[in-house]
């Protein structure tokens, strides 16, 4: 590998936030999957995770774009996933049109964060929601009800990826272990 894309993948390993993840339930589009992903590795995500609808578990091709960078764990149900999230000590934050959720802006980003984002059509299931510390939401003053779910989560993560940097986020230098970081910079120079 040459010397500068050796520097560059390391500098992306330092600014790599793995106490932030979001998590997709069933998110179907594979464009939408595949914008979500690169704004993930915009914003420094590591890892996403995902409970995969079934039409996309066979023909993945669209994930596999950013794919190199942000590692993507598939769960089997979301009870699964939230529930690995949460052994992280992730506060689970559930993307929702509701009455309760409050305003994304308002949310403390600093702290370990698992941003849960629904299905096109369908949104987030009422087991997801009940397992959520809190429901989130991007006010909209128009006659659209709601966005895109890859805009939706590109202006939540910049919102976090806003704090993180005034907090000194992006200074931490690599918190990756040691195998992974080894493991990206492998698969990098290939
Ligand atoms: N009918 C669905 C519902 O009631 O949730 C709309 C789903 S929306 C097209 C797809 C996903 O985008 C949502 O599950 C959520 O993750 C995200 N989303 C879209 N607009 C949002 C907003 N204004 N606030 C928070 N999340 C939003």
């Amino acid at each position: 590998m040459n010397p500068e894309r050796l520097a560059r993948i390391r500098l992306m390993l330092s600014l790599r936030q793995p106490d932030l993840t979001v998590c997709l339930e069933q998110v179907n589009k594979a464009h939408n999957i595949a914008a979500i992903m690169r704004t993930c590795d915009a914003v420094g995500i590591h890892e996403m995770h995902a409970v995969w609808p079934e039409e996309l578990r066979e023909n993945n091709r669209a994930a596999k774009g950013s794919h190199n960078w942000v590692k993507l764990n598939r769960h089997d149900s979301i009870q699964q996933a939230i529930s690995v999230l949460k052994q992280q000590n992730m506060q689970i934050l559930a993307t929702n049109l509701s009455s309760r959720a409050v305003d994304f802006r308002d949310i403390d980003y600093t702290r370990p964060t698992a941003i849960l984002f629904g299905a096109e059509k369908y949104g987030i299931s009422t087991e997801a929601l009940a397992l959520a510390d809190q429901d989130i939401i991007i006010p909209m003053v128009g006659m659209a009800q709601s966005l895109n779910v890859s805009v939706a989560s590109a202006l939540i993560l910049y919102e976090a990826q806003r704090q993180r940097q005034q907090a000194g986020f992006y200074q931490r230098g690599c918190l990756l272990p040691e195998n992974e970081q080894q493991r990206l910079l492998f698969e990098g120079g290939h």
